[in-house]
């Protein structure tokens, strides 16, 4: 297993998949081929589906800036690893003299394989293996973190924190509608300030519901952010640890080391199931941000390590099934309200497992197992193409009310 720091890239939204692997692909290119008069980028499958609203075009155009590039789509055409190719060509004379096919994998990564590329730091592979490993040493899991990436991951985990909480801060503050033809105002400034007029458990859910649109926010405007494990899923965590922060005055030393736990349960999906909405749908990008926010919350809150892999557990079984089918392409409806939601979902699984004794029958490794299952039954039409489910059904009435 990677590093927990492949699960958190600091980079700029919208979507990792759609705009910051397919930038990363084109530095790559124009890096071996400066001096071509002509560059053709092939957008494949998915890419090509939702490439305009996630702006997969502006992402490579801002990397050939004032050079020949040709961007073409190809939703039809999937090419055969990965639902999200990509392929790239340069020509020099009217001849071409290279080209280059790679896949956007999911958080960020490309690779020509399709398979994560990047040494394998970690011998456990799943979470039972980590249970029983942390059970035998008397360990935390931020301890084997710590124990296998050595103490300069707290340096790079303390910036991923920085970069999580500028962007609340950012998307408290602006306001003004989100860019795109959806035309989605952004909320967060104003549920804040209303979540601040109420008492008690309103108050709770509104914070947490404007720190998760703060960010979600930020990134649908193309604001830097940090991967969590995707972009279009990275509110749900971000905004449970803020929250924690303000509401509870948890330390920052504390919620650093809630990010390493979390960064495994990431890592666990990420190596043996899909992070890639493109591949398994919502469920595999909500899907493991709400278990990472359950397992960091409860282990916060003083859980054990079976309450906080029981609180994972719940945060990912109870996202199985969800579709991605955003609208017109954009990482906007119904992906904003989504993470704010499932930052509840967080906080609520945490709550219940710290209820319990640890003790339940399905475990991690099983729903992550039945994540990827039910994401390769799943259609394509719910798989990041905007031709099913919301995107879909809810087209029409948007431009009806347009
Ligand atoms: S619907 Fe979910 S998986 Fe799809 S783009 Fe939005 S957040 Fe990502």
């Amino acid at each position: 297993m990677k590093s927990i720091k492949e699960i958190y890239k600091i980079g700029y939204g919208p979507s990792s998949s759609h705009s910051m692997a397919p930038r990363k692909a084109a530095e790559i290119f124009l890096e071996k081929n400066p001096n071509a008069e002509l560059y053709k980028a092939y957008l494949y499958g998915s890419l090509a589906a939702t490439g305009k609203g996630h702006q997969t075009d502006e992402a490579i155009q801002k990397v050939y800036k004032d050079k020949n590039i040709e961007i073409v789509w190809e939703p039809e055409t999937f090419l055969p690893l990965h639902p999200n190719g990509l392929k790239f060509e340069a020509y020099l004379n009217k001849e071409l003299i290279d080209t280059y096919t790679t896949y956007s994998i999911g958080g960020g990564d490309i690779s020509e394989t399709a398979e994560f590329i990047g040494e394998n730091l970690y011998e456990i592979q799943s979470m039972d293996e980590l249970l029983e490993f942390c059970k035998k040493e008397g360990k935390s899991i931020w301890e084997h973190v710590e124990d296998v990436e050595g103490k300069e991951i707290w340096t790079y985990l303390r910036e991923v924190w920085t970069v999580m909480q500028e962007a609340i801060k950012r998307g408290l503050e602006n306001e003004r509608v989100l860019p795109g033809s959806l035309k989605v105002p952004r909320k967060a400034a104003s549920y804040y300030a209303k979540s601040q007029n109420t008492v008690g458990s309103q108050k709770n859910l509104g914070m947490i519901f404007a720190y998760a649109l703060a960010v979600s926010e930020e990134n649908a405007a193309g604001g830097r952010i940090v991967t969590a494990p995707t972009c279009g899923s990275l509110g749900v965590l971000p905004a449970i640890l803020y929250f924690l922060k303000i509401h509870d005055k948890i330390s920052d030393k504390k919620i650093v080391k809630a990010l390493a736990t979390a960064g495994m349960i990431g890592n666990f999906v990420k190596t043996n199931a899909s992070i890639s909405g493109a591949e398994a749908g919502c469920q595999a990008e909500i899907g493991t941000a709400c278990a990472m926010a359950a397992g960091a919350t409860t282990q916060i809150k003083g859980g054990s390590i079976t309450q906080i892999e029981y609180a994972a557990e719940m945060g990912f079984e109870h996202n199985l099934g969800l579709t991605c089918d955003p609208l017109e392409g954009y990482v906007q409806i119904p992906c904003i309200e989504r993470n704010a939601f499932a930052a509840v979902k967080a906080w609520e699984c945490a709550v219940y497992a710290l209820f319990s004794d640890g003790n339940h029958k399905v475990s991690f490794d099983q729903v992550v197992e039945t994540m990827m299952q039910t994401g390769k039954d799943l259609q394509s039409d719910y798989k990041e193409t905007s031709l099913g489910g919301l995107a879909r059904i809810c087209r029409p009435k948007i431009e009806r009310n347009n």
